[in-house]
This record gives C-alpha cells, sequence and structure tokens, in this order.
C-alpha cells in the first residue's frame, strides 16, 4: 500500500473508519515524510535491530520502521486503531502488533520472548502526556537497550540536555544524562502533525551508556537527593534536603554531607553536577551509616 505519511492517505484511512482523534491519549500523528526520515536515519535503524514503538497510531511510522528494522514491536493503547493498523500494516509481516498500555507491560519479559534478551531501539513519537514517566520507566526498569530516539515536547529536549545553571536544569537532566547521552536529530514545527498541537517538537536520541558517567555507591540514594534538591530549587542545598520527606536526613547531617563532599555551604542544588551529586550521594551514605 502507498504510504501513509503522505497528508491524503492519512485523511483517507482516518475518514474510512470514522477514527475520532483521542486528546486524552495524545494523538497527533505525523504527517511530513521529510521528518519522518530523519528519524529513522537518526534513529541508526538496520536489519540487526528489534525495534520497539510506543504508540503506532495508525501506522505511519511502522511502515518505515518495518523497511528499515529486523523486527518491530509496536504497543498502542486505543483499540479503536487495531482494525486500522490491521490494514496499514498487512504487508508488514516482521511487525507485531499489542494492544497494551506501555506503562503497564513487562518490557524486560517481552525482550527476552521477542530479542532472547539483546538490547533493543525504542523509536517513537510518544504521547506527550507520559513522555517523562515512560523514558524513566525504561531506563530504571533496566530494559536491554542500545538507544530511545523519540519525538518530544521542545521544551522537554531542553530539560534533557540542559547542564548546572540553566533554567531548565533539574532531575530530568541529571537522570537522562545518567543512564545515556542526549543527542538533538531534528526539531518539528507543530504543523508537520494532524491534528496540529499547540506546542513545537524536537526528535532526541539517548544512547545508553555501557556504564554511567560517574560512579556512586547507592544509586537510589543519589536520586532521593537530586529530587529533594530540585523540589524547592530557591533553597540552598542544606535546606531542601532536611527539609525533604524523601529523605531521613537532619540539618547537621545535611551539613556535614555537603562539607565532606567539599561543596560551598550555602550551595544551591541547581549548581551541582552530576559528578558532585555522586559525591555527596556517598558522603550521604557514609554519615547516615555512621549515625546507626
Ligand atoms: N506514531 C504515530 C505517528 O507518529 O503518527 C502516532 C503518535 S501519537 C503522538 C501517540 C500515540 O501513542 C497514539 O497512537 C496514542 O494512542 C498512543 N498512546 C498513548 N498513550 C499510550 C500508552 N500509555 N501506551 C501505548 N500507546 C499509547
Amino acid at each position: 500500500m502507498e504510504k501513509l505519511v503522505n497528508p491524503q492517505n492519512t485523511i483517507a484511512v482516518i475518514q474510512k473508519y470514522d477514527f475520532c482523534f483521542r486528546k486524552k491519549f495524545g494523538q497527533n500523528f505525523l504527517i511530513d515524510e521529510h521528518v519522518l526520515k530523519k528519524i529513522i536515519a537518526g534513529a541508526q535503524v538496520g536489519r540487526e535491530d528489534m525495534v520497539l514503538e510506543i504508540g503506532p497510531g495508525i501506522g505511519t511510522m511502522t511502515q518505515f520502521l518495518s523497511e528499515a528494522a529486523g523486527k518491530a514491536v509496536a504497543v498502542e493503547i486505543d483499540k479503536n486503531l487495531l482494525p486500522i493498523l490491521e490494514e496499514t500494516l498487512a504487508e508488514c509481516e516482521n511487525v507485531r502488533v499489542i494492544n497494551a498500555d506501555i506503562m503497564e507491560l513487562d518490557l524486560n519479559a517481552l525482550v527476552e520472548e521477542e530479542n532472547g534478551g539483546r538490547p533493543i531501539k525504542v523509536v517513537a513519537n510518544l504521547p506527550y502526556y507520559i513522555t517523562t514517566p515512560i523514558i524513566m520507566g525504561l531506563f530504571e526498569s533496566h530494559v536491554p537497550l542500545d538507544s530511545i530516539t523519540v519525538m518530544v515536547q521542545k521544551e522537554v529536549a531542553a530539560r534533557m540536555k540542559a547542564g548546572p545553571g540553566s533554567k531548565d536544569y533539574g532531575a530530568l537532566s541529571l537522570a537522562v544524562q545518567y543512564y545515556a547521552e542526549p543527542y538533538i536529530v531534528a526539531n518539528v514545527p507543530r504543523n508537520c502533525f494532524m491534528p496540529r498541537p499547540n506546542v513545537d517538537s524536537v526528535v532526541i536520541r539517548l544512547s545508553r551508556y555501557g556504564r554511567p558517567p560517574v560512579s556512586v555507591q547507592d544509586e537510589k540514594l543519589m536520586f532521593a537527593l537530586i529530587r529533594a534538591a530540585f523540589e524547592q530549587r530557591r533553597k540552598t542545598l542544606v535546606n531542601s534536603l532536611a527539609g525533604s520527606s524523601r529523605l531521613q536526613i537532619s540539618k547537621e547531617q545535611a551539613a556535614q554531607a555537603i562539607q565532606r563532599a567539599d561543596l560551598p555551604e550555602m550551595v544551591r542544588g541547581e549548581a551541582l553536577t552530576l559528578e558532585e551529586f555522586a559525591c555527596l550521594a556517598d558522603a550521604c551514605k557514609e554519615i547516615l551509616e555512621e549515625g546507626c
């Protein structure tokens, strides 16, 4: 069949099935072939790869992934899209469609079943209402993966790439940069989608590190410290840590940890690098253990 990405074909499919876009599922379908080709090239997908697509919609990107990859698994929450996908992907023998909520799927089991546990590539035009939980879920559940190439809201991409001192810098920047190297593949204006969203988008590739760029004794503690530090970003670090319900730490212990990590007494969390947060987490762990 002709490629869907042609806007006329997209409209024809939508009319044929009397499909109603559901805002609550973040349904904005890509209608620009140039952008689609950039995503596939940027994702560096080859015949040896298994790709996981989150939210295939009517199958626009899936058709391209089917040509580029060895195998593609597409997970779609909206059951109204299933008959459409059956038609649009009828010739794509290497594609499996699963009707499920990506947040509830056991992805480790899926990768084991479909790819013998070998790392996969995730490629998606993400539903924006759950971008961060999807990306963090993929990293934190240690699903074997090489890279995640995703369309996200422009502001979210800026947060993923930001460094200390920038207004965009926060817990998402540090989490993404602990697990992966971010690279901007393309800027995508809002008129490349149907219906047209209210925001511009960016395609970003997150290439997973074999080993994180910093070493830390207790990853969980480091991320609890990071979240506490940015919860009230205008406070000094010592007050943020001592005041957070995420940590059982007194003001004296927080001050001691900051001193042991060689950080200025009045520093704010937004000034710390990933390496400094790792150092702070190691110091905190020592102090909490001494207190036991
Ligand atoms: N890939 C298509 C494209 O580029 O044209 C559609 C992208 S659209 C932005 C997001 C898609 O994700 C929709 O098809 C939507 O139904 C689906 N979706 C939303 N929430 C989901 C979830 N929790 N699990 C799986 N799919 C979801």
